[in-house]
């Protein structure tokens, strides 16, 4: 029997592209659905084949805009994967969504069909940043999506970028003040890199330089009040996305939907998935170890130390690397001091 799996599906579509989006999305609000799903639910039926009836403790629906799916079609997808699979009791299943895509009704329609984590991109809560941004919502829209959510119980994080041309330590701390009053427990700080492909990229845009970005780095954590937990996620202890936290710490998972990526575990073999066929190969138990260690860094409880990553990790350096990372109990993890110069670091602890 194959161990517990988590799930991606990928919704890939939006009412418009962002002038920063280099994700795989495109701009239709209106696709065929129907096609879509089916494509979707076949693709479930072959991982039921492949691994069994597994336990499945997370579903993420991400994308592109999943809120802007037919309340249907999640139905169908969910129904179909709660008869492949063993979904947890206690399955947390993620809707990504933008604010302006969510009617009150579809909002309580998505909770009624299992959704019990909602995760908005609102990015700004100023109405010219996010015009700047090419969002197609103002923060009002933003503000109302999160109190919806909230006030039914739901379990809602948000989306934020900072790093803006302009930014500095105190607009940013602003903007995490404003975050403060809106009651969230978990919000992930995305820094804005301009991706190529993008309208940005065309812009010749004045960014901040590093030295700007490690300080408003500084003032999100020094502000902010939930913990970071990872590079760029912070949560009120125990409302951490167990999604991310589960493949940030090694464990199996799929990818469903175009470009979706996985690494499934299957009769004791990993392997390297994109879509549905795009990409199987297998993975040597070295090369995913190494991707344990880099996600699992990444993370403020670090990544476990079992005698597969012991085997690609520099432990000599790693005991001897005082005030850049630390070993506490059977984990490995970043200082603070190290999390600022994690690309470095990892050059140097991974074999
Ligand atoms: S809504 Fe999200 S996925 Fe869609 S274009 Fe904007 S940033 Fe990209």
């Amino acid at each position: 029997m194959n161990c517990a799996h988590n799930i991606y599906i990928h919704i890939p579509f939006c009412m418009s592209k962002c002038n920063y989006c280099a994700f795989f999305s495109r701009p239709c609000a209106n696709p065929d659905w129907d096609a879509y799903a089916n494509g979707i639910l076949s693709e479930i039926d072959k991982w039921g084949d492949a691994l069994g009836r597994v336990a499945v403790p997370t579903i993420f629906f991400g994308g592109g805009t999943p809120s802007l799916m037919p309340v249907k079609i999640f139905e169908q997808i969910i129904a179909r994967l709660a008869r492949t699979f063993n979904l947890s009791k206690d399955c947390e299943i993620t809707l990504e969504s933008n604010p302006g895509t969510l009617t009150d009704d579809k909002l309580s329609d998505f909770m009624t069909a299992g959704m019990n984590r909602l995760s908005i991109g609102v990015q700004r809560l100023n109405d010219d940043e996010l015009k700047f941004l090419g969002r197609r919502h103002d923060a009002n829209a933003a503000r109302r999506l999160i109190q919806a959510g909230l006030h039914r119980g739901l379990r809602v994080s948000a989306d934020f970028i900072y790093g803006l041309p302009g930014d500095d330590a105190r607009s940013v701390a602003a903007l995490c003040r404003e975050i403060n009053n809106l009651g969230l427990r978990h919000c992930s700080m995305y820094e804005l890199t301009i991706e190529h492909g993008t309208p940005f990229a065309g812009m010749n845009l004045n960014m901040p330089d590093n030295d700007a970005m490690a300080e408003m780095y500084d003032a999100i954590d020094a502000t902010l009040n939930m913990p970071r937990y990872e590079v760029s996620n912070y949560a009120a202890p125990g409302d951490e996305c167990k999604h991310n936290q589960n493949i940030w710490d090694g464990a199996p998972y799929i990818g469903i939907g175009r470009g979706a990526a996985g690494r499934p575990f299957i009769a004791g073999v990993w392997y390297e998935q994109l879509g549905a066929g795009e990409k199987f190969e297998k993975l040597s138990m070295n090369a995913r170890a190494v991707e344990m260690v880099l996600t699992g860094m990444r993370t403020r409880r670090g990544v476990k130390l079992t005698p597969c990553t012991r085997g690609v990790i520099n432990m000599d350096f790693a005991h001897g690397a005082t005030g850049l990372v630390e070993i506490s109990g059977d984990r490995l993890r970043a200082t603070k001091q190290g999390i600022l110069i994690l690309d470095d670091l990892m050059i140097k602890l991974v074999k």
